[in-house]
């Protein structure tokens, strides 16, 4: 087995303990294999293993590595980094989720610009779950206005919520941090009338305490390919 193969062999039992212990049947969690930094064949080793939801950051670096991998059947590009108004195009002509919409212009931007006979892009907006720690995502009183304002535009599909917890060893703040998401995504169910089915949430360090907290999908990149040798 490769490296890869093996870790990913390993993050799959942790998921399955984790939901395990908080009383979640283990397909409600999927796993996103954020390969940022790491080339196409790393994809391709990840692939073989059975692995098919890719997260890039990059939007050059993803759409290079979405060029280079086009034979492969079944596979799903995921946006999950800062989206520039500029960047916008490519991103809505070669991924299949965006996690990071956080604004309504990035929003109506990438309805306008996917192509009609794509199916609609799935989204999910990033909160700022962090406070003042975080510069990223929308804050939570401005969530359910920009949930509204998403839904409605004809080539997005709203999807659920994504959230990253300010870096902390403090399990206790990083739970707190996943279950106002989770209530947030509840609470807008419950008003809008929304419906909400993901919550992006958890990276290899803390993916344990945002199954707890609900998560339905994990963004792992360390844990899979190994240290990136960039930070980001
Ligand atoms: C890099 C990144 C990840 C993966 O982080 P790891 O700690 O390597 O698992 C997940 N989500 C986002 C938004 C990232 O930028």
């Amino acid at each position: 087995m490769s490296g890869t193969a093996e870790n990913l062999k390993a993050v799959r039992a942790q998921m399955a303990t984790a939901g395990r212990k908080s009383g979640r049947n283990p397909d409600s969690v999927h796993l996103l294999a954020v390969s940022k930094t790491w080339p196409a064949a790393a994809v391709r080793e990840a692939y073989a293993a059975g692995q098919r939801d890719f997260g890039e950051n990059y939007v050059q670096e993803g759409v290079d590595k979405i060029a280079e991998l086009t034979d492969l059947p079944g596979l799903v590009w995921h946006f999950i980094g800062p989206l520039q108004s500029n960047k916008t195009r490519l991103v809505a002509e070669h991924f299949q989720w965006v996690h990071s919409v956080d604004r309504l212009k990035i929003a109506q931007r990438l309805s306008e610009q996917r192509d009609v006979h794509l199916p609609p892009l799935n989204v999910c907006l990033q909160v700022n779950v962090s406070g003042e720690a975080s510069k990223s995502g929308v804050t939570p009183a401005e969530l359910p206005a920009l949930a509204r304002a998403v839904a409605v535009l004809p080539h997005l599909k709203l999807r659920g919520l994504m959230g990253i917890p300010e870096p902390s060893e403090d399990a206790d703040l990083l739970i707190s941090r996943f279950r106002l998401l989770a209530d947030l995504r509840d609470q807008l169910q419950g008003e809008s009338g929304l419906t909400l089915d993901t919550l992006s949430m958890g990276m290899s360090a803390d993916m344990g305490l945002a199954i707890a907290a609900g998560s339905t999908m994990v963004r792992v990149g360390t844990a899979i390919f190994g240290v990136r040798n960039y930070m980001e």
